[in-house]
């Protein structure tokens, strides 16, 4: 490759968290190789933010961009996650928890669920009850000790609910000054040459831009890959049936506890999400069994208990799928541009930094090279379409029947991925064909088993393992819990002590 091949001048559309991830990545990324990076910004379109919660690979890139944890915390109004609790979902009045990280521990190469399976234990207890994650949850423990280290913080086993605008805007601070060039107009025209390459961008105030790369992260309007380029898009309405949300704010809770609470209503599900000023909440539901009044209503019921910080609910609609083609000539779609999974398990920022990271793998040069961009998409396409059938899995599992939206979840069609793991599952809890890894085997097990569905028989091999070693491991590992939980301080006042500076390095 000589240099003059070199990707120089990239632009990027949009000035959300997609935009502005990209721009700290790309730059930093690329810093060596002379590139010039332009963000392209509209001064009136809004960006999403309604309190978002976080996957673990997002502390892998807040360590990558050199970033100052708790600086990020407090700029973004973050908290801990360490996993979700499900609440109703299964049935009314029954939780279940989906934490990060190992559970309990590996035995024998093996995970803990097949020993815990061969056991029998799923009788008198849950999966769950041998995570250290949950526990602290539980608890309403921070992960982090005022001494600074946890074996939680040391294994990266944690992530973060955080305000996406706020996190944009921190990301924005961080990308200027790493050199990023910052246009606020709004791109109005995109014209396309005969190979279906944009020639350039051209925005309201006249000013025409061109660079060797775009990237789309206009949103769910997709400017670049949808209007310009006519990528079509691949819905799923046929699998997840929510479309549709609506968004509240709410005061912060007495007890903060670090984990989201999604919370099964009538027809979908409501988040209850703790940032470090507010309780971000809303209900995301299917229009088709709930119109917006009544979810408004619904909510507001729900939530009876708490003070509504700001009134006016923001309601939005969901296009669940993604583009045909995340990457097409030299167009590059990421964040909401790219496509859409309702909110169920965090996917929508993972997936950017997953897109980023993926781009990172296949980065081309000029020439724009055929089986690069082919390669990268059929890693996207895996990525979402194992994700989907993750999502899809806490709703199959629900035995409610008190509404039709309930019953119309556990009535659509499966697609054929999540038939053959479901099949080999079911036989001895194996897990095979996971390629994208976005969810560990444990993430799993956990979704499985609190919705009740477990293996006809043991993983054969955890019959080899020395079966004291093993009953003397399950007891170890809840009293190794208990001892690791117990020094840590409250969620809350950790918090609070963060945002008042005195947790400051
Ligand atoms: C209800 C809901 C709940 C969610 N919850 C979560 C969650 O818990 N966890 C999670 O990880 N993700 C969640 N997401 C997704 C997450 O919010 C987004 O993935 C993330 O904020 C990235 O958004 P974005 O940057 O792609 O788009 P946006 O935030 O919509 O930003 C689009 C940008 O494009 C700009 N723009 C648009 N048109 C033009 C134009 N013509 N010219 C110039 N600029 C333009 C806008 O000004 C804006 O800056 C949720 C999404 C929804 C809808």
């Amino acid at each position: 490759m000589t240099a003059s091949t070199d990707i120089r001048r990239i632009i990027i559309v949009g000035g959300g968290t997609a935009g502005w991830m990209a721009a700290c990545y790309l730059s930093r990324f690329l810093k060596r190789t002379d590139s010039d990076i332009t963000l392209v910004e509209s001064p009136s379109i809004k960006t999403i933010g309604v309190g978002e919660a976080t996957l673990p690979g997002l502390v892998r890139f807040i360590r990558n961009m050199g970033f100052d944890e708790r600086e990020f915390m407090r700029d973004c109004k973050a908290t801990y996650k360490l996993g979700i609790k499900f609440k109703d979902w299964i049935r009314k009045e029954q939780d279940y928890w989906h934490p990060f990280g190992v559970c309990g521990g590996i035995i024998d190469g093996m995970d803990l669920f097949h020993f815990w399976i061969k056991a029998n234990r799923q009788h008198d207890e849950s999966y769950s009850d041998y995570s250290l994650q949950a526990l602290i949850a539980e608890n309403a423990r921070s992960p982090c000790s005022t001494e600074d280290v946890s074996h939680i913080m040391e294994t990266g086993a944690y992530a973060f609910h955080l305000d996406a605008a706020a996190f944009a805007n921190y990301l924005k601070g961080k990308a200027v000054s790493a050199g990023v060039k910052h246009i606020l107009a709004e791109v109005e025209h995109v014209p396309v040459n005969e190979k279906g390459e944009i020639i350039q961008i051209e925005t309201d105030s006249g000013q025409k831009h061109t660079a060797d790369l775009y990237i789309d992260c206009t949103g769910f309007r997709g400017l670049l890959i949808s209007r310009a380029l006519a990528i079509p898009f691949t819905e799923w309405s046929d699998y997840l049936l929510c479309n549709r949300a609506v968004a509240l704010s709410f005061e912060t809770d007495k007890v903060m506890h670090p984990n989201t609470c999604a919370t099964a209503l009538d027809a979908g599900w409501s988040w209850q999400i703790p940032l470090s000023d507010r309780l971000g909440c809303g209900y995301v539901y299917s229009n088709a069994h709930k119109d917006d009044a009544a979810a408004v209503a619904e909510l507001m019921e729900f939530m009876s208990d708490h003070h509504a910080v700001n009134q006016e609910p923001q309601f939005l609609s969901m296009a669940v799928g993604h583009r045909q083609q995340f990457w097409t000539g030299n167009c590059l779609a990421l964040g909401l541009a790219a496509g859409f999974l309702e909110p169920l398990e965090s996917t929508g920022i993972h997936f950017i930094q997953y897109g980023l990271e993926t781009f990172m793998d296949y980065f081309p040069d000029r020439k724009l090279e055929r089986s690069l961009i082919d390669a990268y998409n059929d890693r996207m396409k895996i990525a979402y379409e194992e994700s989907r059938d993750f999502i899809m899995l806490h709703y199959l599992l629900s035995q409610r029947e008190d509404t039709l939206f309930w019953q119309n979840c556990r009535s659509v069609k499966i697609p054929p991925s999540l038939q053959k793991l479901l099949s080999l599952y079911d036989e001895a809890g194996i897990l095979e064909g996971l390629k994208a890894g976005v969810f560990p085997d444990t993430s799993y097990f956990h979704i499985l088993s609190g919705g009740e569905r477990f293996p006809r028989r043991p993983l054969p091999m955890v019959n080899v393992s020395d079966q004291d070693k093993v009953t003397q491991v399950f007891e170890n590992i809840k009293i190794a819990n208990i001892a690791m939980m117990k020094p840590l301080p409250n969620h809350k006042k950790w918090i609070e002590l963060l945002n008042n500076k005195q947790g400051s390095r």
